[in-house]
This record gives C-alpha cells, sequence and structure tokens, in this order.
C-alpha cells in the first residue's frame, strides 16, 4: 500500500521543477483489501444480480451475469495488469497549490490522500506486462473523479518523458470527468501541455496506448486520451466531452442510440479495439510485443 502512498510533505512547499524517482518495487503481499470483509455483498449495478465481494473481485470486478464492468480503483487497476513484484511507482513531487484560493479545496485533497492513499487524481510507473516493460499510468476516478488539475497534468507530462527517457512504451487508462473546476483556467491549460507532451513523445518514435473507461469526459478526452497510436477501450465506457444531456439541450436534438458509449465509437473507427477487462493483460502484452524495438543501451535507465 506504501508504494501508493503520498508524497512526502516537506518536499511540497518547494518551488522547483518536480522531481522525479523511481519507488521501490512493490510488495506483491501487498493486501489492498484489507478493510473488506469477503464475505461482503456486490450488486451489479447492471442487473442488479447479488454475488459476494470475494467473487466479484475475482472477476475483476466484472459481473459474471450482464458482463457490466465496475468501476475499479486505480490501484486495483495496477494489480490487475503488472507482473506481480514489477510496479515500481513514479515518484513525482508536486507541491499543492490552490491558485483560486478555492474554499476548503486543500482539506479535500489531504482527505482523499488519506482515504485513497494517493497522492493525486494518477498514478503512474514503470512495470512489467507478462514480460515487457512499459510505463502505465492509471487515473483514478475515486480521486475527485479522476479531474485534471496542475498535478494530473504535471504527473502525465512527466510519465511521457520518462518513457521516453527509458525508450519504453506509455500505456494510459482513462477515467475523468474532465478539467479540475477548483483550479480554473490552469486546468485547462494541461490540455495542451499533456498534448504537447505526447506529440513530442511520438515524434521521438515512442508507442502510446490509451485505454479509455468509465467515464472519459470533458478535458481528459479532448487532450492525451484521444491521440493515442492505439485506443482500446472498455465495453460500455461513457467517452465523450459534454454529456449526453447538455448536447440534446445544446442542439435541440435527440442523440442516437449509444451515443457516446464504446460500442458506438468504435463502430465509427474513434476506438480500435474494445476490450474486456479480463483480456486487458493479453492484449496489452501482445501489442507490447508486435511493438517492442531494439532498446538503445546508451538510453536505457538501471531501474
Ligand atoms: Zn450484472
Amino acid at each position: 500500500m506504501k508504494y501508493f502512498g503520498k508524497q512526502k510533505k516537506e518536499n511540497k512547499t518547494s518551488t522547483e521543477a518536480a522531481k522525479v524517482s523511481l519507488e521501490p518495487v512493490m510488495n506483491a503481499n501487498d493486501n489492498l483489501e484489507e478493510d473488506k470483509d469477503p464475505d461482503a455483498g456486490f450488486t451489479c449495478s447492471g442487473c442488479n444480480s447479488e454475488f459476494r465481494l470475494s467473487e466479484i473481485k475475482k472477476n475483476l470486478y466484472v459481473c459474471p451475469e450482464c458482463g457490466k464492468h465496475a468501476k475499479i480503483s486505480a490501484k486495483r487497476r495496477v494489480i490487475s495488469l503488472a507482473d506481480p513484484g514489477t510496479f515500481r511507482r513514479l515518484n513525482v513531487e508536486i507541491p499543492f497549490k490552490n491558485p483560486l484560493n478555492y474554499p476548503e479545496y486543500s482539506e479535500k485533497i489531504s482527505g482523499l490522500q488519506d482515504k485513497t492513499g494517493l497522492d493525486e487524481g494518477v498514478v503512474s510507473g514503470v512495470c512489467e506486462i507478462k514480460g515487457y516493460k512499459t510505463v502505465v499510468a492509471v487515473m483514478a476516478s475515486e480521486f475527485l473523479m479522476g479531474s485534471m488539475g496542475i498535478a494530473v497534468g504535471e504527473k502525465i507530462t512527466r510519465t511521457f518523458e520518462v518513457a521516453d527517457k527509458m525508450n519504453l512504451p506509455v500505456i494510459i487508462f482513462t477515467a475523468s470527468g474532465g478539467a479540475r473546476m477548483q483550479e480554473g483556467i490552469l486546468s485547462l491549460m494541461q490540455m495542451a501541455k499533456t498534448s504537447a507532451a505526447v506529440q513530442k513523445f511520438s515524434k521521438g518514435g515512442g508507442l502510446f496506448v490509451a485505454c479509455l473507461t468509465h467515464p472519459t469526459t470533458g478535458g481528459v478526452s479532448a487532450s492525451f486520451a484521444t491521440l493515442a497510436d492505439i485506443t482500446l477501450a472498455e465495453p460500455g465506457a461513457l467517452i465523450g466531452f459534454a454529456g449526453p444531456r447538455v448536447i440534446e439541450q445544446t442542439i435541440g436534438q435527440k442523440l442516437p442510440e449509444g451515443f457516446q458509449r464504446a460500442e458506438y465509437l468504435e463502430e465509427h473507427g474513434f476506438v480500435d479495439q474494445i476490450v474486456p477487462r479480463g483480456e486487458m493483460r493479453d492484449t496489452l502484452a501482445q501489442i507490447l510485443k508486435l511493438h517492442e524495438k531494439r532498446r538503445k543501451s546508451w538510453l536505457r535507465l538501471e531501474i
């Protein structure tokens, strides 16, 4: 658990550029569910079927009855993807900022850090997937809806920069309500910043795979999430900029059925492939295998 933990507070007041380091390998024995009773009930929001928590957990939180993919935390996502004992968190020290002096914003962030064990709305690191080394970033919908503010934008940017230096691909799991309103225009600027980071990474020949999960909306869908070389999505994920109701009210028309769902977007060429959660590791390993290039030894960092 501690490897996803908060950044050291003594460095938070520093205004110098964010420092990046890799933390030790995550302990395979870290129990992410120590506070949950395995016999507790779990109700599928798709079909209302009841399951035991241990049963649904084994199925990666996908309903065996209707196939509904329930939201999973960023930590669980990392565990479901990475080869055991290979994930090393990228520690980016970013001082907390409240540029608009938004009331109770600081308290809200601290509270979420304590509750989720995350420092911000995205977790990134280096790991292996079926033996293929890659950089992975996972947005955390449990942290202010994975909204993108200064810290998330910086962490995404650093993710690409580190991958470029290490000559590794980048896989990002997106889940976001969009820009973080508490940071105003500065959160919107993260769209340009992260998009520029993707472009720089791509120009250097890096492979970027985006996995769009429910929901991927707003400023995240309008920036790095939709700039990948390969775009995957989870079944049933809501992917779009504004919500369907807002669009209907604006254009005065009824939207087609399934509009903004992953399946509709795949049909229209926006998503390359819909991948059920249980097949995601195999699919990503296959993509990494196909795109593996000889690493330039002089660029390789020892991790
Ligand atoms: Zn169900």
